[in-house]
């Protein structure tokens, strides 16, 4: 494929926060950008230069995305893989629509991954109640996990027994789940990867990730594990995108476990909340690698620039007034980022801020305590 250059219009699927970033980044580079969603306010679409306003099956949408994009990419897994498809027809879209649709179902998800040989946690899929009345000693204690849809924790039950299988299952709408042991887990890392193709590959530094409520709360790079098992995640990484022939920016996350033997969690067809420091502390952002990837340009430089800690800005913080910002930004190393959403609600992703300093341990200890002002 030639290169896609500056000033051709991107066409993305989904307006969320990832969307944004990637839009900002784009536009940066001197792209243009549509965005297809189909929320009026999404944070995508009031900084793209043009805001579909349609639901993502929309054909006549999706029309005009193709002829007045030079390529298309995706935001979020939940996109229909079938809308992917229509557009593949007319214009480059990466990642690829069978990409995407590994990611968005857990099931297809693990079934690749341990078809494929990577390690993963020792899982049942459950299509049906009647998958429970098996011996389901090798996945209890467990946590049932809904195959579509889930994000930040949601659509996931811990069960203990096969009863609170069964009435975990009827819960979460008799919908295809799989059943995965609870591990204990030493620690949880990602690893971004940027692939044009097999020449062209990249990746992140490791992310250490630390989660509150099953929603990542902070990031930290470089992550503080054994710098041969952060390669270790590295060469993962690249091979599972080699694998799947990937075109794109694949997030990985894994799960570290006490022998330091590591799992692949599961994988986002996408830019990653845990890799948001790369805006601030790489010379190549996650984003920027989503546009270089799309256009058919090699990924840019991933070598960490600095020490950094990311954390996340739920809704929960918004009380009668805004967080106090002015704080925040009287801080020199602090880049505060926000995605423009009009509504605070709890659990809601509505920005976040990254610490940089010469130090991880420092930039750690500025992060968690500007963490304690702003909810105080
Ligand atoms: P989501 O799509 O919500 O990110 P995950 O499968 O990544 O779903 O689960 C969210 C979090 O729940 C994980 O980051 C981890 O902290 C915890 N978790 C999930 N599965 C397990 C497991 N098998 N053992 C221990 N902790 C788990
Ligand atoms: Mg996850």
């Amino acid at each position: 494929m030639r290169h896609i250059l500056p000033n051709a219009m991107l066409g993305l699927l989904g307006g969320g926060q990832l969307g944004r970033l990637f839009t900002l980044a784009a536009r940066a580079m001197g792209y243009r950008v549509t965005v297809l969603d189909p929320d009026p306010d999404s944070p995508a679409g009031s900084v793209a230069d043009v805001h579909l306003c349609a639901d993502y099956r929309d054909r006549a949408a999706l029309d005009r995305l193709a002829e007045t994009c030079a390529a298309a990419t995706t935001e979020f897994e939940n996109v229909p893989a079938e809308s992917l498809r229509y557009l593949a027809r007319r214009v480059p879209v990466r990642p690829s629509a069978e990409c995407v649709a590994v990611a968005q179902d857990r099931i297809a998800e693990k079934r690749y991954l341990d078809g494929a040989g990577f390690p993963v946690a020792p899982y049942l899929a459950v299509e049906r109640e009647a998958d429970l009345s098996g011996d389901l000693a090798a996945y209890l204690p467990g946590i049932l996990k809904r195959a579509r849809l889930g994000y930040d924790g949601k659509g996931q039950r811990p069960v203990a027994s096969a009863a609170e299988a069964s009435a975990a299952f009827q819960a979460l709408g008799r919908e295809p789940c799989v059943l995965e042991r609870l591990l204990n887990l030493k620690s949880e890392i990602s690893v971004i990867v940027a692939r044009t193709g097999p020449a062209a590959v990249a990746t992140f530094p490791v992310a250490e990730n630390h989660h509150a409520a099953g929603i990542l709360d902070l990031s930290i790079v470089p992550a503080r594990i054994d710098p041969r098992v952060a390669a270790r995640a590295r060469e993962l990484a690249l091979q599972l995108a080699d694998a799947l022939d990937y075109r794109g920016v694949l997030a990985v996350e894994f799960f570290l476990l006490g022998d330091d033997r590591l799992l692949v969690n599961e994988i986002a067809p996408r830019p990653h909340n845990s890799g948001h420091y790369t805006l601030d502390a790489c010379l190549t952002s996650q984003f920027e690698q989503q546009v270089r990837t799309l256009c058919g340009l090699p990924p840019g430089d991933t070598r960490l620039l600095s020490p950094a800690v990311m954390v996340n800005l739920l809704g929960d913080l918004w009380r009668d007034d805004p967080p106090a910002w002015d704080r925040l930004l009287s801080e020199p190393n602090v880049v505060l980022h926000l995605y423009g959403k009009k509504e605070a609600r709890i659990g809601r992703k509505m920005g976040h801020f990254t610490v940089v300093a010469e130090d991880r341990d420092q930039a750690l200890a500025k992060a968690l305590e500007l963490k304690r002002m702003l909810r105080a």
